[in-house]
């Protein structure tokens, strides 16, 4: 019968760290041909870490103890590959206070009596903190795939730190499996465009940058328009981009999958399980058809 058809594939899945909540969302997987994905933590391995420090005088320490001083307050994966990097060099730091996230942005602290910022280029752009010197080599560094973060006080710029998070082992191949299942795949991010391009193009994918946490929700919205879409990534920032594709699935190894806002979980933290996934929901609708 149907339902034990569907059961049967439900465990067989389960077997295999692929879990969907019910028929229903495999029915809704058969028929996905696009993913989304996360970037950070999903589609890359989520440790980014410090490549290039940049100080327009030449001080790179004192722009590390200046950024170290700031993170030292957020919780940002960006924050603690700055702290591990300022600790590796010994860099003495003295810590912020009333450190405060601006989501999407960066984060800012009360530092030597004058608010410090670190954060996107853009946002230092934003704030009139940006040169035409430092926007050369932010560009340079973000054309290697490398995230920029912006040192800065009120209209100026302390330096820059150039941070690397590699892509996943597997990235590159699984994107080949979607591509044979003829399904799009897209990376969703908050790095910029030349960030993003340099990785999606690394693993032949098409990506949207610069997307604040609602631009993610709204660029479902609207690839769900067209699209049966099926969304990856970690489940805890994630949730209501997970919650507005068609299926939205938390990757993550075991017990810290965050399943309440997702229809369907990736045990084994692999991406390439994404292809698995699809595959199985496919086949389990044949079967009954
Ligand atoms: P993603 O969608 O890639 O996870 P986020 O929305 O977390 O990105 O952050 C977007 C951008 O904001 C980052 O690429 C970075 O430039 C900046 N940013 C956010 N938080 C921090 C932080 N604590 N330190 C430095 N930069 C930050
Ligand atoms: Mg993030």
């Amino acid at each position: 019968s149907v339902p034990a058809s569907i059961a049967s594939s439900l465990s067989a899945g389960a077997r295999r760290g692929l879990l969907l909540k019910g028929g229903a969302v495999i029915e809704a997987a058969a028929r996905v041909n696009l993913v989304t994905f996360d970037k950070t933590g999903t589609l890359t391995v989520g440790r980014p870490v410090v490549t290039d420090v940049w100080s327009p005088e030449g001080d790179e320490k004192a722009v590390l103890a200046l950024a170290t001083g700031v993170e030292a307050g957020s919780s940002h994966p960006l924050a603690e590959a700055v702290l591990a990097h300022a600790e590796g060099q010994g860099i003495a730091f003295e810590a912020g206070r009333d450190a405060r996230a601006i989501p999407g942005r960066g984060v800012e602290a009360q530092l030597g009596g004058e608010i410090v910022f670190v954060g996107s280029p853009r946002y230092a752009e934003e704030r009139g903190a940006m040169t035409p010197d430092a926007k050369a080599r932010i560009e340079a560094l973000e054309a290697e795939g490398k995230t920029v973060a912006a040192v800065f006080r009120a209209n100026a710029l302390s330096g820059v730190i150039a941070l690397r998070d590699e892509p996943r082992e597997d990235a590159a191949a699984a994107m080949h499996d979607l591509r044979e299942l003829g399904v799009r795949s897209v990376m969703l991010t908050g790095d910029n465009a030349r960030t993003a391009e340099a990785i999606a193009g690394s693993l032949s994918m098409e990506y949207r940058a610069e997307l604040l946490p609602d631009d993610k929700v709204s660029a479902i919205r609207e690839l769900t328009a067209g699209h049966t879409v099926m969304m990856i990534g970690d489940g805890i920032n994630d949730a209501p981009a997970l919650a507005t594709a068609d299926v939205g699935v938390a990757m993550g190894s075991g017990t810290d999958v965050a399943l309440e806002s997702a229809d369907g979980a990736l045990l084994r933290n692999r991406v390439g399980d994404v292809a698995g996934l699809l595959r199985l929901a496919r086949a389990t609708m044949a079967n009954i058809r």
